[in-house]
């Protein structure tokens, strides 16, 4: 049995860093960026003005100014201002040669072909956005390792990179085993159950950037699962399996992932998710978590997310993990148990309650969570005050 910090240094020792891919910039949002953006040219590229106004010279004193042509958004007009003309300018329209200010319409009146200038104090630079304001030619725009999300996909856009170099999404396998599962269409017979774990895990690896390659179910049969195992394996950079892996007869998982891969542990000293498994097949890693839909939800938050994130390159693996104060009283178990919690802002403070009753079997225990709370093994109930630490899995309450 090892301890949840070793199954992770183990786990990541045997991970292989995803290859960087070209993908069209349409396709690229949420995507991890493969490698550093350096700017190829300044963005914004010209200096254009920022109101729909005139474009005057800022040091100009009379206020009467002949208008010598207007100057709109997209394209550039032969137009030169000096001391005494102003041009008409919209927004995003490029200043014209000369000019080094823009007087916005509603400090100006119009006098038949002139401009009456209402604007006392007028300085270059006033309503210009310059050149590069943004982002200056040959400065690093992005890092490798950044999700990108609206802000980063438009740079990208801005300064023309299509395709965007990423890293190719971890390929994953899903298998969910038991001889009781059904679908989720159909309606369960005596003693069995809707199989519910591959769709959270297929939601859990979509959020961690992973791309399930193949998610199926299998009977509790030896040689119909090791023929998908096998072909997982060949398929896939991560296998993830749910059930069959304790002690019962009928817990083929674990005899198959010795029989066909290099198993690194088999229990993790943690509270749901003892029997969780690693192994290693060639370049695949499998984990089999056991069948309990919170032991395997936990078990991948705890250990896969963090291991999908660093295949990927993200530039942080991991959730913030924060130092909170308890709100209840707690009982610790044999194991570190990671209870569904709620963190919230009170006071000034960040308090921690559990989301009630912590069987392994109950999903609910998520509903309305945002953190897993990290309760140390013991035999003393954790009083009201308690300092624990909290992996936020979502947004603190703020009461
Ligand atoms: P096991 O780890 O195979 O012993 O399964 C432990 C418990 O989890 C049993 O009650 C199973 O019925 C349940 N279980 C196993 N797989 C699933 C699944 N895919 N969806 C929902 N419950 C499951
Ligand atoms: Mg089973």
């Amino acid at each position: 049995m090892v301890h949840p910090d070793e199954a992770r240094s183990i786990i990541f020792a045997n991970l292989k860093r995803s290859p960087v891919e070209l993908v069209p910039l349409a396709a690229a949002a949420w995507r991890v960026l493969g490698e550093q953006i350096v700017a190829p040219d300044d963005h914004p590229p010209f200096a254009a003005s920022t109101m729909d106004g005139y474009a005057v010279v800022a040091e100009d004193p009379s206020p009467w100014r002949e208008i010598v042509g207007r100057q709109t958004a997209g394209h550039v007009a032969p137009i030169e201002v000096h001391i005494g003309t102003a041009a008409w300018v919209t927004t995003g329209a490029p200043i014209p040669a000369g000019a080094d200010a823009v007087v916005p319409v509603e400090s100006t009146e119009l006098a038949e072909d002139h401009v009456i200038i209402h604007s006392d104090g007028l300085k270059p630079g006033d309503y210009v956005r310059p050149v590069g304001v943004d982002i200056a030619r040959g400065s690093l725009v992005l890092q490798p390792g950044v999700t990108i999300g609206p802000a980063e996909i438009g740079l990208l856009a801005g300064l023309g990179f299509d395709p965007v170099p990423v890293s190719r999404r971890p390929r994953v396998g899903i298998l969910s085993t038991g001889n009781e599962l059904v679908d989720p269409r159909a309606t369960p017979g005596p003693g069995q159950i809707r199989d519910s774990n591959r769709f959270s895990l297929e939601a859990a690896v979509a959020e961690a950037g992973g791309e399930v390659v193949w998610s199926g179910r299998g009977a509790d049969d030896m040689d119909a699962l090791r023929e998908t195992l096998n072909r997982l394996i060949a398929d896939c950079d991560v296998v993830l399996t749910s059930g069959g892996v304790s002690m019962g007869d009928l817990d083929l998982i674990k005899p198959l992932l010795l029989e066909l891969a290099d198993v690194h542990f088999r229990r993790v000293f943690m509270k749901p998710g003892k029997p969780l498994t690693f192994a290693t097949a060639g370049q695949t890693i499998l984990v089999g978590f056991p069948g309990n839909p919170v032991s395997a939800i936990v078990g991948f938050e705890v250990f896969l997310r963090p291991a999908l994130r660093w295949m990927q390159g993200c530039e942080r693996i991991d959730r913030p993990r924060l130092r909170v104060v308890l709100e209840e009283q707690v009982r610790p178990s044999d194991r570190i148990e990671m209870q569904r919690g709620v963190v919230s802002l009170r006071n000034g403070a960040l308090a921690a309650r559990t989301t009630g009753s912590q069987a392994s079997s109950r999903l609910s225990s998520f509903v309305g969570a945002n953190a897993l709370l990290e309760i140390p093994a013991g035999t003393e109930r954790l009083q009201p005050g308690s300092p624990i630490n909290a992996i936020l899995t979502g947004p603190i309450v703020v009461e």
